[in-house]
């Protein structure tokens, strides 16, 4: 056996009790991916781990920034809203990923707020991020997102659909560094991780968002240049 932990087969879910504090768990997912990057033979300082604090309290978060870490996603702009300015206000240098579904009357408060915007699906969606950081003079790193199991309840543009909306997204300048997905649950991740990463480089994009908490490592060996980590953090969501 070339290699010992961790294991690149599926592990099982999050285990519920896990009651080791976050800066621990964060720790040792950190090592698990830099492991993973190690066998792909990528370098570590290639992967961000965005950890998702989606419907935890700030005081859950403030021990990871206490420890260093930067990047955090949320899925919906009005909790970001209500969590991050004031823990922005200690952390200046904090990188808040929104990965949720965007509204397109969203677009300006998602600007406003979000350092990257990870679900960019549509060409409306486009037009509204454009004109949004026109309005507000920044410019969020943004990721279009493809329905890569072609889900019909799942976000995401299609594939066929794909080059049409980088030409969308490329024509108003928006700052695309890349695709993300999220493969269809209970199934074998790997393939579909890899779709995404033969797409991206079929369109010259080097920005990968994909993998969460069942299967980040298995998504670094396949290219992620971001993965979006919850439950395996902060333990179970409510
Ligand atoms: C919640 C969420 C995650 C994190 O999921 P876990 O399984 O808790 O790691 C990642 N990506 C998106 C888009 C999410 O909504």
């Amino acid at each position: 056996m070339p290699f010992d932990e961790p294991s690149l087969t599926p592990r099982p879910a999050p285990r519920v009790r896990d009651d080791r504090p976050a800066t621990e768990r964060l720790v040792d997912i950190r090592a698990r991916i830099d492991k993973a990057a190690a066998i792909a033979r990528r370098a570590p300082g290639d992967v961000t781990l965005i950890a998702v604090s989606k419907t935890h309290p700030a005081t859950a978060i403030l021990p990871l920034l206490a420890a260093g870490h930067r990047d955090f996603g949320e899925n919906r702009v009005q909790e970001a809203e209500a969590k991050w300015p004031g823990l922005r206000d200690q952390y200046p240098d904090v990188r808040l990923h929104l990965i949720g579904q965007l509204q397109s009357n969203k677009a300006r408060d998602a600007v406003r707020i979000a350092d990257a915007i990870h679900a960019v699906d549509r060409a409306s969606l486009v037009v509204a991020l454009a004109r949004a950081m026109e309005q507000e003079g920044r410019r969020p790193t943004c990721f279009l997102q493809v329905n890569i199991g072609d889900e019909p309840q799942k976000g995401g543009c299609a594939i066929a659909d794909l080059p049409a909306l980088l030409a969308e997204a490329r024509g108003v300048d928006l700052p695309v560094a890349g695709l993300m997905c999220l493969p269809p649950a209970g199934l074998e991740a790997a393939p579909y991780f890899a779709l995404l990463a033969k797409i991206a480089r079929e369109h010259d994009l080097t920005g990968l968002s994909m993998g969460m908490s069942e299967d980040y490592e298995t998504a670094v060996t396949l290219g992620a240049t971001h993965v979006r980590v919850g439950s395996a953090l902060f333990g179970t969501r409510a």
